[in-house]
């Protein structure tokens, strides 16, 4: 038998999702999402990007507020209304000092237990090759999880009232080829159909597909998958990093 995931925490408040793209968070890890906010959690979301590059059709000055404007939307499906955008450019982020501040400055707005990031490795596992903007925010994101607690790396924003937080207990990256933990999404696989859905300009150039059936087969496939570690629930997986 294959072997079995753990179940992810569940003694904590508050968490903070910080990924690189509109849609990042949908293609999966959002029905974790809603299981957490009916449980009455507090989540907020963090994208780097307005993904403006995402659409060949579409030129990206047309394309930012589309997509910010759809990522708002899909949020709220699953219960999150705390959505903020830095303003990296889509495509071209490169992991350093820069975007590991701005992460630590908004953890330390959020003040989360559970910081959740997208696939930080080179590839998704096998052979097919992971985006340099989710390298560098998922990298940015697992650094920036121990700097929001020190003093002393970025003292610019304890000048601007931004207090060290050093309460980040876990960081949980999503797609990861290598999960440790999963959670039972059945409550929420019906959201994250939505809310993939509501990137609607994005998911119609993407394929020839009906939207719907394209979003519930990935989602409910993926989830099936990934129950077959997890007592047969359809589930959603992250790696577990611990602080
Ligand atoms: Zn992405």
């Amino acid at each position: 038998m294959t072997e079995q995931l753990e179940p992810m925490p569940v003694d904590w408040r508050r968490a903070l999702a910080v990924v690189a793209h509109p849609d990042d968070l949908e293609y999966g890890c959002a029905a974790a999402v809603a299981v957490w906010t009916d449980d009455g959690r507090e989540v907020g979301y963090l994208l780097a990007t307005r993904g403006e590059a995402g659409i060949d059709t579409l030129e990206p000055e047309k394309c930012a507020p589309l997509r910010e404007r759809e990522q708002r939307a899909s949020a709220a499906v699953v219960g999150v209304s705390q959505v903020e955008f830095l303003d990296y450019r889509d495509g071209v982020i490169e992991y350093g000092v820069e975007l590991r501040r701005d992460i630590t400055a908004a953890i330390r707005r959020c003040r989360p237990e559970l910081v959740v990031t997208l696939n930080h490795r080179d590839t998704w596992g096998g052979v097919a090759w992971n985006t340099p903007d989710h390298r560098a925010v998922g990298r940015a994101t697992l650094d920036a999880a121990a700097d929001a607690g020190n003093r002393w790396i970025f003292p610019e924003l304890a000048e601007r009232g931004l207090e060290p937080w050093n309460g980040v207990r876990w960081v949980a990256v999503a797609g990861s080829a290598t999960p440790t933990h999963a959670v039972d999404v059945t409550a929420g696989l019906e959201r994250s159909v939505r809310s993939l859905l509501a990137h609607r300009t994005y998911i119609e150039v993407l394929t020839d597909q009906d939207p719907e059936e394209y979003c519930r087969a990935f989602l409910a496939g993926n989830a099936e998958v990934s129950g077959e570690r997890f007592g047969g629930r359809p589930a959603v997986t992250f790696e577990l990093f611990a602080r």
